[in-house]
């Protein structure tokens, strides 16, 4: 997010001094703002030294919105927050109908929830298909190598889970996956590896990926909403 920072407008502030100092008494004061000479309806003029400019016509030229409440006497300059920076899309590796479904997970994060799409990809670098899954991980639905910020989809669950849902659905049960597997690489770079057991880990997991499933239209009729909210009962077994 760009603030409207203090050194900026002080520095702004020298910038100025400088100018009307080197200014011959009488002349008007210049105002420039990146390069674009601003003309504000009262002229910046000397006061005990000090050149006073609108703040309206130094702010808002430079995005800021400025705003006067009578009431408190008050200004309130904010500046928007900076465009969303386009984070690059993690590398999917597998076939076609695998490359599709994990497509079609990442498009719903984006259409539906952008900023957990981006949380998503910002931290998962590929997204790979996996027919050789490592020891232990051989009927798990997917896992993580928290090093390398890859993302191992088990095939024989893949598989499974295409046969018996639509395209939509197994999307939108891989978008849970996804947030869930990029759950424990935060977990792990904000340390709570050390004070989550492994059963506690999974359900605030899947509790992140039940959430970006519901924030992507995701509905208790839904089978991978239901799916999660299962594995969350099981874990907090209630
Ligand atoms: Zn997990």
């Amino acid at each position: 997010m760009k603030r409207f920072s203090t050194s900026f407008i002080v520095g702004l502030l020298i910038g100025l001094l400088l100018l009307a100092s080197a200014a011959f008494a009488g002349n008007p004061v210049k105002l420039f703002v990146n390069g674009q000479e601003i003309q504000p309806d009262v002229p910046p003029q000397i006061i005990d030294g000090r050149v006073m400019v609108p703040a309206r016509f130094v702010a808002e030229p430079l995005g800021a919105r400025v705003e006067w409440f009578g009431a408190t006497s008050t200004v309130y300059i904010t500046t928007p927050q900076e465009a969303f920076t386009p984070v690059e899309a993690p590398q999917i590796t597998g076939p076609d109908n695998f490359v599709k479904v994990i497509q079609g997970a990442l498009k719903l994060g984006q259409e539906k929830d952008l900023l957990a799409y981006a949380w998503i990809a910002s931290n998962l670098k590929e997204i790979k298909f996996e027919t050789n899954p490592a020891p232990g991980f051989e009927t798990s639905g997917a896992y993580i190598n928290k090093e390398t910020k890859t993302c191992y989809v088990v095939s024989d669950h893949f598989n499974d889970v295409i046969s018996e849902s639509s395209i939509s659905e197994a999307s939108l049960l891989y978008l849970g996956v996804l947030a869930h597997e990029t759950s424990h690489i935060c977990l792990k770079e904000a340390g709570f590896e050390y004070v989550l057991n492994e059963d506690d880990e999974e359900v605030v997991c899947n509790l992140a990926g039940l959430r970006v499933m519901e924030k992507a239209g995701g509905t208790n009729s839904d089978k991978p909403v239901w799916f999660f909210k299962e594995l969350i009962k099981k874990d907090l077994k209630l």
